[in-house]
């Protein structure tokens, strides 16, 4: 069993941060000639370039959003980075809900493959009643008020992860708090997920979408409501700590147009920089939607897999088309 609560504190060490010193050389200002050089084989992937990278500027594929089992995908934070840099990524980011711990060993692997890396996490905010999600990308893993902060909203996780094992027993599915924690590797961080996959194996359910459509989604019977952090403070923790802050899959949420606006007014007016278009928790027809949000709310946009492990998910690793040509991509910024 791995420790990845020990990892997370290790990486507490300025000076023994690889995923620190990969997150500052991908500040186009700080270190320019290393990102350039890094993005040396920008060309190697034209089918999925990007407007960008097809007129030479910046990296060809794109993946910034991606879990390890710090959190709730399959894969060692270093097996993620080869799967991403296997599929032609070039530009990647580990972004574990509400842990820091993989990011070190991600960071490695990913300048032993000379792949260009982003410090990266995602937040899980409770906003007017319902759960979003904020990615933070090219954070500083050691910031003491960004670590502070996310000890604080993991720290609710294991009461609830008892209370969903409750619900479940209560509708017939005995069992399921155990059966997640003995697949969650890191144990601060039992998730929904984990529970999922349990009752897959365990053959109550066909497919993780299943478990989720019968039990886990909000209003079913292993649904349990949490306090995550406050969208205020999950943007001010990504900004203190140097970060790009990114609304998660804007398309996910069960939210009407006129919340909608507001979840991204109110995320705009607090300093969020982009939200997701190209992402693989939305569906094709929905990136045209949030490119055309993007537009409306003058905000950048972001390209992500959301991948958490093979055969999981609607997409994998790298594997989704460019941005809209007329976006501006969140990854300007690092070039
Ligand atoms: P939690 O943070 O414990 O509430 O778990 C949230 C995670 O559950 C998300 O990050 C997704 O990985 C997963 N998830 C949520 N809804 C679904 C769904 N409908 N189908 C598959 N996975 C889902
Ligand atoms: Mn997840
Ligand atoms: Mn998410
Ligand atoms: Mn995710």
């Amino acid at each position: 069993m791995r420790a990845p609560d020990d990892a997370a504190s290790a990486s507490a060490q300025p000076t023994s941060s690889p995923a620190r010193a990969m997150s500052a050389s991908a500040d186009a200002t700080s270190s320019p000639a290393r990102a350039t050089s890094a993005s040396a084989d920008a060309t190697s992937s034209p089918a999925r370039a990007t407007s960008a990278s097809r007129a030479g500027r910046g990296p060809a594929n794109v993946d910034l959003h991606s879990h390890s089992i710090f959190s709730d995908g399959v894969l060692a934070p270093a097996q993620v980075a080869r799967r991403a840099h296997e599929r032609g990524v070039d530009l990647y980011a580990l972004t574990d809900h509400d842990d820091l711990g993989g990011l070190e060993e991600a960071a490695r692997e990913a300048r032993a493959l000379r792949m260009r890396f982003i410090a990266g996490v995602e937040i899980s905010v409770s906003w007017a009643g319902r759960t979003v999600h904020v990615v933070g990308l090219g954070i500083d893993p050691t910031d003491a008020a960004l670590v502070q902060g996310l000890a604080g909203v993991r720290a609710g996780r294991h009461e609830r992860a008892r209370s969903i094992g409750a619900a479940l027993d209560a509708a017939g599915v005995p069992g399921a708090f155990e059966g997640a924690r003995r697949l969650a590797s890191n144990p601060g961080l039992i998730s929904r997920t984990h529970f999922a996959r349990h009752i897959v194996a365990s053959g109550v359910c066909a497919s993780i979408q299943s478990v989720f459509q019968r039990f886990l989604a909000e209003g079913l019977p292993g649904y349990v409501a949490h306090r995550w952090a406050a969208l205020e403070d999950a943007v001010a923790w990504i900004l203190g700590a140097g970060g790009t802050a990114v609304l998660a899959h804007p398309g996910r949420y069960r939210v009407n147009d006129l919340e909608r606006d507001a979840l991204i007014g109110q995320f705009s007016d607090l300093g969020g920089e982009a939200i997701e278009v190209v992402s693989g928790s939305h569906t094709p027809a929905q990136y045209g939607e949030f490119a055309r949000i993007a537009r409306r709310h003058g905000l950048a946009a972001s390209r992500g897999s959301d991948f958490h492990g093979p055969g999981e998910g609607r997409v994998e690793l790298g594997e989704l088309p460019p941005l809209p040509e007329t976006l501006v991509p969140v990854w300007d910024r690092w070039r």
